[in-house]
């Protein structure tokens, strides 16, 4: 029987009848291509050789001493267009081509995962049409100038708050209309099923390149794992080579933006008043709202943490107490960020420091030689700006 993308009480596909074929088609494609030698020989060698995998784990050797423990990276951060998205352009994309598809939609927030995109539909020789809220338009030009260089098209959405929700109903809308044509790459392990277990099994690279990796270091499993989650796609992609591994201890951390009493945050799980079971994008998963079912605004000072709903598989990890959830704010993130650029030279995604903002709290509490690896999914040429704004 065909399996409905369930993980415990989440996930699910929760969709217009009129979008079902094109889930169901592309549910087929994925289940036959993921055991396709030759789908997965053409996918590896665009990951090795356009992607720039394996990415390197780092020996954090300063932070480490600094901390008290000893601290790796895994650098997604090195990866071309700077961030783990592009594991998933390229794997949905070359997807895409096999099952005959022209063109690519997909939203895009900050514009990150647009660029992901645009980038493997260059590559792959597709159309992609980017749906972007004009919000988000005016304060990315610099990512909208990427994606027209790239060919794609950004397309303005004016409705609702103008920003990644919005652009993601357009995208939804684009893609009923146009379903034969067209696939909608989405950017995390969100929305119905197949998505969330494909995106995982095209980001779950992370994680068996750094079992390998850490075994040949320490000779060893790691005694921790850290990874940001904002749909939570490179938290899933590092975590699910370890899920098995239960003393290997797995946390992810959420936006807690100026902090969870404040509302302003995108911490779907710490925050009790408003993170609650609901349905959202066409899956069930813990979603920030108000008593009224309303979308609860996010705030945060990483932009691609700064979303309302977060993947269902996260949902049952959190359930089952398997993965640990917790957030950092955006002070303690910068502080972060400011850290790991001056004592490794390496300038983390505002995101991906939120990860390191919870290994530097927690560093009294962790043991000398506990090994701890931190899944650095971007780099941040891309906050520059921000934190211009921020440290002055
Ligand atoms: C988009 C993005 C994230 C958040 O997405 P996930 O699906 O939670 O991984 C994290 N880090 C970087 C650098 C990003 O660009």
């Amino acid at each position: 029987m065909r399996s409905l993308g369930k993980f415990g009480n989440f996930g699910g596909i929760f969709v217009p009848e009129t979008l079902m074929p094109a889930l169901e088609e592309l549910e087929a494609a994925f289940l036959k291509l993921k055991n396709d030698k030759k789908f997965n020989a053409e996918l590896d060698e665009l990951l090795k050789k356009y992607a720039g995998r394996p990415t390197p784990l780092t020996f954090c050797k300063n932070l480490s001493k600094k901390l008290g423990c000893k601290i790796y990276l895994k650098r997604e951060d090195l990866l071309h267009t700077g961030a783990h998205k592009i594991n998933n352009a390229l794997g949905q994309a070359l997807l895409a081509r096999h099952i005959g598809k022209k063109r690519l939609i997909a939203e895009t927030g900050a514009g990150q995962h647009g660029v992901a995109v645009a980038t493997a539909g260059a590559k792959l020789g597709f159309q992609s049409d980017i749906y972007m809220g004009t919000k988000d338009i005016e304060r990315q030009k610099l990512n909208v100038l990427r994606m027209k260089l790239l060919g794609a098209n950004v397309i303005p959405v004016e409705s609702g708050s103008k920003t990644l929700k919005d652009a993601i109903n357009e995208a939804l809308r684009d893609w009923t209309a146009n379903v034969k044509s067209t696939h909608y790459l989405l950017g995390s392990v969100l929305g119905p099923h197949p998505y969330p277990t494909m995106i995982k099994f095209f980001q779950s690279i992370i994680g068996k390149e750094a079992k390998k990796q850490v075994l040949e270091a320490e000779g060893k499993l790691p005694d921790c794992i850290v990874a940001c989650v904002g749909g939570g796609s490179n938290a899933i992609g590092i975590f699910n080579e370890f899920i098995e591994d239960k003393k290997v201890r797995l946390v992810g951390v959420e936006a807690g933006g100026s902090g969870i009493k404040s509302g302003n945050h995108a911490s779907r799980f710490s925050d009790k008043k408003l993170g609650r079971v609901g349905i959202i994008h066409g899956t069930k998963t813990y979603v920030l709202q108000d008593h009224y079912g309303q979308i609860h605004n996010t705030s945060s000072v990483a932009a691609g943490l700064d979303y309302c709903a977060v993947g269902p598989e996260h949902s049952l990890l959190r359930q089952l107490k398997r993965v640990e959830y917790t957030y950092a704010t955006d002070k303690e993130a910068v502080e972060a960020f400011k850290l790991l650029s001056k004592e490794e030279g390496i300038i983390p995604a505002l995101e991906s420091a939120h990860a390191v903002a919870y290994v530097m709290k927690k560093a009294i509490t962790i043991k000398k030689d506990d090994v701890i690896i931190i899944n650095l999914s971007g780099r941040g040429d891309k906050d520059l700006d921000q934190i211009e704004g921020i440290i002055k």
